[in-house]
């Protein structure tokens, strides 16, 4: 029985790790939820998992939750410094579901608890790579991937073959405008930008994908996961989505993990590790596949990954202001403030105006980000 804590309940990767650990009552126990503003379905949540302990991240909404848990035997609390307590509950699992910079605190106070974190919550790791491997290191943690294509390659990864490595080749599903020109991006709007040919995904991760900065960022996060230099991770558009990255070998041999378009397979492949368990999800069925191809990214159109090397090359600083000028010239787009390809416009005068600085310490990431966030705000408003 592996007890198992969810930060970031309500959202699309919360709702997946539920579904699979509804399958699996003989294997899993909930220890705790948390969730920012859906009070209703984390209540909802907590009293079917029968969780020890929920917490929800708007304070306004603590009598709420208190209200819709009255009655059971499930301890509540509220606010950010309520998440990240929430991890001190002993769980051998937590999955990070957080979207954002947000889950940064909680992501961290996880990892000191030691145990396996189930990472799904990429944008702490672009930003703080440095300071979280760090206290992986310290604490014993074990840093598991969630994210579909680092899932593909922690699958096929060969630790002792490491040096054997030649490329990672994360693969891009190349989002909804894989095929638009410029005029239409210009013109797109935040519901086609949602609209992803393949996956369900929360907001901000679909806008990511429109723009391939998530790509941009899995550039990152791969770097760090796997301590691969920049000029060994590769992307490679690939519209299917069946092939979920790849590892290539110095002896020529490719390494590739396929599945369905379906979040559920990495975050089984994750809860059960190192057993294979099985997934509630879909199953990926070649027989209906007349063609997988691979295509080289268009980098005119979508100028994000080469800013993913850039930043990498510049160092942690860079990546901290594009991830920081990111969610903010995303949420301005989703709330239609900003046009689609403003997005990119943002990231780069954010990335021009602030001054690199060296980043020791994980007070240094926080204020460096804040200082972006509002060069970044300061360019909409
Ligand atoms: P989502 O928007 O659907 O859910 C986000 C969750 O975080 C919700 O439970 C929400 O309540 C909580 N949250 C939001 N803001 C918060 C805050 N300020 N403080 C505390 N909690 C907050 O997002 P998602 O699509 O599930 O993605 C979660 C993370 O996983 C992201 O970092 C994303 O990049 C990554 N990821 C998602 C997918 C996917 O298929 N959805 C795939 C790979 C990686
Ligand atoms: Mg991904």
């Amino acid at each position: 029985m592996r007890n198992v804590t969810i930060l970031g309940s309500t959202g699309s990767i919360g709702l997946n790790t539920l579904n699979v650990i509804e399958k699996h009552p003989d294997r899993f126990c909930v220890v705790a939820l948390t969730a920012y503003s859906n009070v209703d379905l984390l209540a909802q949540q907590a009293i079917k998992f029968k969780v020890k302990h929920a917490v929800i991240g708007d304070e306004a909404l603590y009598e709420d939750l208190k209200a819709a848990l009255s009655g059971h035997e499930i301890s509540c609390a509220a606010g950010e410094e309520a998440i990240v307590e929430a991890t001190r509950i002993p769980a051998d699992i937590t999955m990070a579901a957080i979207v954002g910079m947000a889950g940064l605190p909680s992501l961290m106070a996880a990892i000191e608890q030691g145990g396996f974190i189930a990472l799904a919550n990429k944008e702490p790791l672009v930003a703080a790579g440095a300071q979280v491997l760090e206290v992986v290191e310290r604490s014993g943690a074990t840093l598991l991937p969630v994210d579909s294509e680092h899932n593909a390659i922690f699958q096929v990864f060969e630790k002792d073959n490491a040096n054997a490595i030649e490329r990672l080749i994360l693969t891009a599903s190349g989002g909804p405008f894989r095929d638009w020109s410029f005029e239409e991006m210009e013109k797109a709007t935040p519901e086609q930008a949602v609209a992803h040919p393949n996956w369900t995904m929360g907001a901000k991760i679909s806008v990511d994908s429109a723009s391939m900065m998530n790509k941009a960022l899995e550039v990152i996060e791969a770097h760090y996961l796997f301590e691969m230099p920049a000029d060994k991770i590769e992307v490679l558009v690939h519209p299917q989505s069946v092939i979920h990255s790849m590892v290539e070998y110095n002896d020529g041999s490719v390494l590739s993990q396929m599945g369905a378009s379906d979040m559920c397979t990495p975050i089984t492949n994750i809860l059960g590790w190192p057993r294979r368990i099985a997934t509630p999800g879909e199953k990926l069925d070649l027989s209906k596949m007349s063609n997988l191809s691979f295509e080289q990214v268009d980098n005119a159109r979508f100028p994000s990954i080469q800013m993913a090397y850039d930043a990498l090359n510049s160092g942690q600083a860079a990546c901290v202001s594009m991830n920081a000028a990111n969610e903010i010239a995303v949420a301005a787009f989703l709330s239609h403030k900003i046009a689609f390809l403003d997005i990119y416009k943002i990231i780069r005068e954010v990335l021009d105006k602030q001054e690199t600085a060296p980043l020791k310490s994980l007070n240094d990431v926080f204020s460096y980000d804040k200082v972006a966030r509002d060069i970044a705000e300061s360019l909409i408003h």
